[in-house]
């Protein structure tokens, strides 16, 4: 199947995604429920012949099940890992190590599903069970074996979250002299978790990212503290610069258990969507510590317990957790250049993290140096303030705007069009993991190529103004390099327009040299006047965090957090097929890192909560394939 052929069968996969019920009802005609009937009996038998072969412990029969460029890819339920197996050799390696104690079973089309087909291919959701889980999935049927499987723990046996009918009931009927108010049951909670009672988890960072994991953690009942320096949850967000709107769509951005309602805008403004953190954490019931900075934490080998220590309201405060989760932000730790002369430049200067937005200043000079997201945002935000603003371009940008990334990149899957034809969030978080990371390049080009033929004119007229364009180093776009590196592009919504007709100035393929007092000095000599330099030079590993916080030994220990492994830029190989350390077991025991955009942190918390859940319950975690380490930072 080319790439061309894949996307189309994603998109024709997609144009209607609802359960069983309302497609019958929405087609209904004899020869369609014939042809539903003959794919679900290819699907069934298919599945009937794994669960046989997986139940007898057969592992070859079972992967003879397998196409041969076949891949499967384990969210926690086999491998208590975040791993793709990729062929068949991979796949009997895992069965051989794993299947014994797994004992999977009940394999079948998910309940309220049907098994559906496009361009030959076969595909269904799925559901079966472990000896200690229920699962999840999806698979694909090539020539009648298994293209791709997608296996996924739902919920622990014995563990299931208190939801729905088992909802709690809030209130103890009856009469009770001790009754507690939930109101004082909270207090009482607040009042003895890290003080006279330990937590078993604890979350250092409490932007989104340990904010959705707490929240997850909250209903499996593991005792957690969110640590967080800022004041208020939602701070990290309100703190960067005044004009920043999410860059991603309102339907790729919901946290878990509650979504947006249907009036937010598609592009939610930072102060926005602080606001809906704080209100996230106050209703969710998290143990939210404000105001705390986590100073140092260091593990016990032998309690097998972490020592975190923390200033809270200016005291100090020992925590004993078993599980230390950094949620740190890989957006957060400032790479700020070092610059011949940055001593004794008179003008304000700062990392764009710290920019306070430009009302101070109108008719003032400023230099930004950086051309990626923050970069241009702070250039339009600057400009159309009445700065005079020059842009800094070391190197090659992959742009794209925003209309055409959300129409061609994400409708099929995040959209009001995908919400409208029965897509929930849940299964499009499921059909986007679905999509082997070997391959989703070759998935992501198509799209690119499409963008670029529809934007053809206005690529034209930015490199024209000099701007420096790439599109990912073999053309796979926005997506793969942000999973490969997490940097090097701008979403436009509006700034590229003042690139291309001068309104912001460029300089681009030159460095800075150095500054002097009043300007900004390039390597082909242009000094740059400046009242304003801002820093738009990114963010580095969360690996530094292990490093300031635990030790650099640890951090070496795990080393670099984020990447495939695909061999490109700022993605050096060997090929990991998964991120490396997010949402994972590390090398580090009890050590586990958590974040990416807000799809990321909803979809991959569920798999981090459960997997910390199961080793709070004792349950046996063997983890299969943990990742060798080959690069630091
Ligand atoms: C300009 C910009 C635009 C972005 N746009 C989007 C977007 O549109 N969509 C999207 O999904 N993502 C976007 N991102 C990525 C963004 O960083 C994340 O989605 C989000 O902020 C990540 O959440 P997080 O919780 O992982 O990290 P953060 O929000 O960075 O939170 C980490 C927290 O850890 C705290 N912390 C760090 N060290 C300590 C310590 N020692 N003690 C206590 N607390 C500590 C920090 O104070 C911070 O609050 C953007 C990022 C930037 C910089």
């Amino acid at each position: 199947m080319t790439p061309r052929e894949l996307i189309a069968f994603v998109g024709a996969r997609l144009q209607f995604a609802g359960t069983r019920k309302e497609r019958s009802s929405a087609i209904g005609t004899r020869e369609d429920i014939m042809l539903d009937k003959a794919r679900d009996g290819k699907m069934s038998n298919l599945l009937n012949a794994l669960d046989k072969a997986l139940s007898a412990g057969e592992v070859e029969r079972a992967v003879e099940l397998f196409q041969t460029d076949c891949y499967w890819r384990d969210l926690v339920t086999f491998t208590w890992n975040i791993k793709t197996m990729e062929g068949r050799e991979q796949v009997r390696d895992m069965l051989r190590a794993r299947l014994a104690d797994t004992k999977p079973s009940n394999w079948k089309i998910a309940d309220g599903e049907e098994a559906s087909e496009t361009d030959g291919i076969i595909e269904s959701w799925i559901q079966f069970e472990t000896e200690v889980a229920r699962g999840f999935g999806h698979v694909r049927l090539k020539d009648g074996r298994i293209w791709t499987l997608l296996t996924t723990m739902s919920e622990l046996k014995g563990h299931e979250e208190a939801m729905g009918s088992d909802r709690p009931m809030g209130v103890k009927h009856g009469a009770d002299r001790n009754r507690k108010t939930w109101k004082e049951g909270r207090e009482a909670e607040a009042a003895e978790l890290g003080y006279s009672r330990q937590p078993y988890c604890v979350i250092v960072g409490g932007g989104q990212g340990g904010i959705a994991l707490g929240a997850r953690l909250r209903q499996l009942n593991v005792p957690t503290i969110i640590i967080e320096k800022n004041e208020r949850p939602g701070d990290s967000w309100r703190k960067r610069y005044k004009s920043l709107c999410l860059h991603d769509p309102v339907w790729y951005d919901h946290l878990p258990y509650l979504p947006f309602p249907r009036n937010w805008p598609v592009f939610s403004p930072k102060d926005k969507i602080g606001d809906w953190l704080e209100m996230y954490t106050k209703v969710m019931e998290l143990n939210y510590w404000g105001s705390t900075e986590c100073k140092k934490a260091s593990y016990d080998e032998k309690s097998r317990e972490w020592t975190v220590i923390v200033q809270r309201d200016g005291k100090e405060i020992v925590l004993k957790p078993k599980q230390l989760v950094l949620a740190t932000g890989m957006s957060a730790k400032a790479n700020i250049p070092n610059f011949e002369g940055m001593d004794i430049f008179k003008g304000d200067q700062h990392h764009s993290s710290q920019h306070p937005g430009p009302d101070q200043y109108k008719n003032k000079k400023a230099v930004v140096i950086g051309s990626n997201n923050s970069a241009h945002d702070i250039c339009a935000a600057l400009w159309e303030a009445g700065a005079d603003v020059t842009m800094v371009q070391r190197s090659t940008t992959h742009v794209v705007k925003s209309d055409s990334l959300m129409e061609l990149g994400l409708a099929s899957l995040y959209s009001e069009q995908a919400v409208q034809s029965g897509m929930t969030t849940a299964k499009a978080d499921l059909i986007f993991a679905s999509l082997p990371y070997k391959i989703l390049h070759e998935f992501q080009i198509p799209v690119y190529n499409a963008i670029r033929e529809r934007d053809a004119d206005y690529y034209k007229r930015l490199e024209k103004a000099g701007f420096l364009l790439d599109y990912g180093d073999d053309d796979s776009g926005l997506f793969m390099k942000y999973l490969r590196r997490g940097s090097g592009y701008y979403i436009d919504v509006g700034a590229s327009e003042l690139v291309a007709n001068g309104s912001i100035r460029l300089k681009s393929g030159v460095d800075v040299k150095k500054l002097t007092e009043h300007s900004v000095v390039l390597t082909d000599g242009t000094a740059l006047p400046a009242d304003l330099v801002v820093y738009a030079t990114g963010y580095g590993s969360m690996n530094g965090f292990a490093a300031d916080l635990i030790s650099r030994e640890v951090a070496d220990k795990v080393g670099k957090v984020w990447g495939l492994g695909s061999n490109t830029t700022k993605d050096p190989g060997p090929w990991e097929g998964e991120q490396r350390n997010m949402w994972k077991p590390t090398q580090q025991e009890g050590l586990w890192f958590h974040g990416g955009n807000l799809h990321q942190s909803r979809h991959y918390s569920q798999f981090l909560s459960l997997q910390l859940k199961a080793r709070m319950e004792g349950i046996p975690t063997p983890v299969y394939g943990l990742q060798k380490v080959h690069h630091l930072n």
